[in-house]
C-alpha cells in the first residue's frame, strides 16, 4: 500500500511517472563521428552533421544502437527488431538543423521493468515504458557575455536514451528508490555514466494526485531535474501544490514546469495551449533500424550480472543481510571490491570492514573506492590478522588508521607499532594482579555485590597494557581473579 499524503480534506495518492534522459557512453556521436569527451572547448567536437550543413547525412552509429539494446536487456525489456527514426520538431538556437532525430512510435525497446528494494524489505516492480533513442541538442551559454548568448554545439548530435517509466511511483522516496536502481544498472551495463552533475543523466517528473483508488488527475511535468534531491524536492512541492489547488476549489492545469532549486519551488514554463506540436514524422534519411536476433542474443550473453543478481548471490552465498548485500552491490566496484576481501575469509566480518570503516574512511576523504588507499588485498591481510587472534577489534582500527593514512600493509603497521594484541596469559595476570593490588578498596566493594566495577577494572587493566590485551581472555582471567 503506498504512502497517502494527508490533505484538509481527507487522503491524496501521489502518482509518479519519470521519464529519464541517459547519455550513451560512447566515443562517437549517434549519427556523426564527432567526439563527446566532457568538458572540451565549446564547439571543438561538432561535424557538419552535427552543426546541419546543407548536403549532410547522419549514418547511425552501430556501438549507440548496440548500447540501447544491452540496456534493454538489462531493463528486462523487449527489444524490438523493427524501429524507427523520426524527426520531432521545434525551432531553438542550439539546434541547427529545426529538428531533433528521435523515435517517437516504434521505438528499439518496449516495455520492461525495474525493481525497487523496499525498506520493510520487500520489492516492488515499477513498469518500464519504452527506451528510444535520439539525438541531444546543443547548448545555450548566457553566461559569457553581459548581452549575448552564445552556442555550444559540442552535445548537438550526442546519443541519448530515453527511458520512461509508467506511472507506477508513489511517493518522492519511491521515486529516489528508483533513479538510484536504475542509474545502478546503468553503470553496471557500462551504457551511461549516470553522472547527474555533468548532466549524463537528467530527469522529466510527471507529476499528479488523485484520492486513493480514484482514475489519474492530471499531470503536471517538471522539466530536466538534474538531482536525485530536486527530483525529491520537487515531487514533494508539486504534489503539496496540486492538493492545495484541488482543495481549494481549483482545477489542476496539465502545463510545463520548472524546479528552482534555490526556492525549492516548481513553476509554471508553459501551458497546454502553449504546448509544442513536434509535427513527428519519419526521418527520409534514415531508413528503419531492423536488428539481427541472432545478434541480440549473442549481446544478451555478454552482460554483465546485474544488482539485484548479484544481491541475491551475496545473500545466498556469503549469508550476508539483505540490506548490508543491497548496500554492497549498488556499485559494481564496491562489490568487487568486498569480494575480493570476502575470498576465503569471513564474509560477515568482511563486508562489516568494507561497509564500516573503509566506507567511513573513503567518506571523510572523499574518495571513491576506486581510489582507496587501501587496496582489497591489504583490507584482507587486515582481516586475517582480526581471525587468527593477532589483533583486537580496538587494534584492528588503529592499524586500519595508519593504513589509511600510509598505504602500508596491516601486517607492517602491527610490526613497526608493536601493537600485537597480548594473549600471554601470564603477561594479562600480572597485569590483572598489579591493578587489584592497588585498587583493593574497589575489590572489596567489587566483592560485596557492586558487579559494575567489572567494567572498571577492565578499563584498568587495558590501560596498563596499552590496549593490547585480548578483550575475551582478559574477561575471563579478571573474572576468576576476582571470584577467588
Ligand atoms: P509526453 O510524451 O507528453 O511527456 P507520455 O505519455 O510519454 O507523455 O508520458 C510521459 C510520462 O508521464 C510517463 O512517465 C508516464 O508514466 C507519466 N504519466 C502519464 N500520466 C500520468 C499521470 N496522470 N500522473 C503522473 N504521471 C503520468
Ligand atoms: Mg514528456
Amino acid at each position: 500500500m503506498a504512502a497517502l499524503v494527508e490533505g484538509r480534506t481527507g487522503a491524496w495518492e501521489v502518482i509518479i511517472g519519470l521519464e529519464v534522459h541517459a547519455q550513451i557512453v560512447a566515443e562517437a556521436k549517434l549519427f556523426s563521428g564527432a567526439a563527446t569527451a566532457f568538458g572540451a572547448a565549446p564547439n571543438t567536437q561538432v561535424s557538419p552533421v552535427d552543426a546541419a550543413f546543407p548536403g549532410m547525412l547522419p549514418v547511425i552509429n552501430r556501438h549507440c544502437v548496440e548500447q540501447a539494446v544491452k540496456t534493454g536487456l538489462g531493463l528486462e525489456a523487449e527489444i524490438n527488431l523493427v524501429s524507427v527514426f523520426d524527426r520531432k520538431n521545434y525551432f531553438y538556437a542550439d539546434l541547427p538543423p529545426g529538428y531533433q532525430i528521435s523515435q517517437y512510435s516504434r521505438p528499439i525497446v518496449g516495455k520492461g521493468k525495474v525493481t525497487l528494494d523496499m525498506p520493510d524489505g520487500t520489492t516492488r516492480a515499477i513498469g518500464i515504458t519504452r527506451l528510444h533513442l535520439e539525438q541531444d541538442a546543443g547548448k545555450s551559454l548566457h553566461d559569457q557575455h553581459p548581452a549575448l548568448t552564445y552556442v555550444d554545439l559540442n552535445r548537438a548530435g550526442v546519443g541519448l536514451m530515453e527511458i520512461v517509466s509508467e506511472p507506477d511511483l508513489r511517493s518522492a522516496e519511491e521515486a529516489g528508490a528508483y533513479l538510484r536502481k536504475l542509474r545502478s544498472i546503468l553503470r553496471y551495463l557500462g551504457t551511461c555514466d549516470g553522472n547527474m552533475e555533468e548532466g549524463s543523466l537528467r530527469c522529466d517528473c510527471n507529476v499528479s494526485v488523485r484520492r486513493p483508488d480514484a482514475p489519474l488527475g492530471t499531470r503536471c511535468e517538471i522539466k530536466n531535474v538534474n538531482s536525485i534531491r530536486y527530483v525529491m524536492q520537487a515531487i514533494e512541492y508539486e504534489a503539496r501544490r496540486q492538493i492545495e489547488v484541488i482543495e481549494e476549489g481549483g482545477t489542476v492545469e496539465q502545463e510545463t514546469r520548472l524546479f528552482d532549486a534555490g526556492k525549492g519551488v516548481t513553476r509554471p514554463m508553459r501551458s497546454k495551449e502553449h504546448a509544442h506540436d513536434y509535427r513527428y514524422f519519419p526521418d527520409p534519411d534514415l531508413l528503419p533500424l531492423k536488428l539481427d536476433r541472432d545478434w541480440v542474443e549473442a549481446l544478451r550473453r555478454t552482460l554483465p550480472e546485474l544488482p539485484d543478481a548479484k544481491k541475491a548471490r551475496f545473500i545466498a552465498f556469503y549469508g550476508l543481510s539483505a540490506e548490508d548485500a543491497g548496500v554492497l552491490v549498488a556499485e559494481r566496484a564496491s562489490a568487487d571490491y568486498f569480494e575480493a576481501v570476502a575470498k576465503g575469509r569471513d564474509a560477515k566480518l568482511a563486508a562489516n570492514w568494507v561497509m564500516v570503516e573503509l566506507f567511513g574512511a573513503l567518506n571523510r576523504l572523499g574518495l571513491g573506492i576506486e581510489q582507496s588507499p587501501v587496496p582489497a588485498a591489504a583490507l584482507g591481510e587486515l582481516v586475517d590478522l582480526i581471525r587468527d587472534g593477532t589483533l583486537s577489534g580496538r587494534l584492528a582500527k588503529e592499524v586500519f588508521a595508519a593504513m589509511v593514512e600510509t598505504g602500508k600493509g596491516a601486517a607492517a603497521i602491527v610490526e613497526e607499532r608493536g601493537l600485537k594484541q597480548v594473549t600471554d596469559s601470564g603477561a594479562i595476570e600480572s597485569a590483572i594482579d598489579a591493578v587489584l593490588a592497588a585498587q583493593a578498596d574497589k575489590v572489596a566493594e567489587y566483592r560485596a555485590g557492586r558487579d559494575k566495577l567489572f567494567g572498571f577494572f577492565v578499563g584498568q587493566v587495558m590501560k596498563a597494557t596499552q590496549g593490547k590485551a585480548n578483550p575475551a581472555l582478559l574477561n575471563e582471567l579478571l573474572r576468576r581473579k576476582l571470584a577467588g
